[in-house]
């Protein structure tokens, strides 16, 4: 599961990583060996983002599929406890989390920096 959801995730995370660079948005690294391995960690902020596919993590933007409804729906179900669970344990560590999903990426990229830089303290 965990890879599925990174493989099926990179464009998003590219996508994200485009925006920052556009934005200048520096400090962050990849692959670091948190709970619920973030996306993102800016270390020296305290930050982690991750970016979760819709699809995967069950967002209001998708419906859900007409063929395997109920697995689906538990499927989702399970990752979105995890996720808060996750977000959870962070938290209680001292990290700011914060989650993007992957249409606010697409729709909204502005939205998505200014909530960065806030959570950054930038701006
Ligand atoms: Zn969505």
């Amino acid at each position: 599961m965990r890879n599925n959801k990174s493989k099926g995730n990179i464009s998003t995370e590219m996508k994200l990583i485009s925006t920052m660079k556009a934005a200048g948005i520096k400090g962050w690294r990849r692959g670091a060996k948190l709970e619920g391995r973030p996306d993102f960690v800016f270390f020296e902020a305290r930050l982690v983002v991750f970016v979760d596919g819709c699809y995967w993590h069950g967002c209001k933007c998708k419906g859900l599929p007409k063929t395997n409804t109920r697995f689906w729906e538990a499927k989702r179900l399970r990752n979105r406890a995890r996720d808060r669970m996750v977000s959870l344990l962070l938290t209680r560590k001292n990290w700011k989390v914060l989650r993007v999903w992957e249409h606010q990426l697409r729709k909204t990229p502005a939205r998505v920096v200014k909530m960065i830089e806030k959570a950054l303290n930038i701006r």
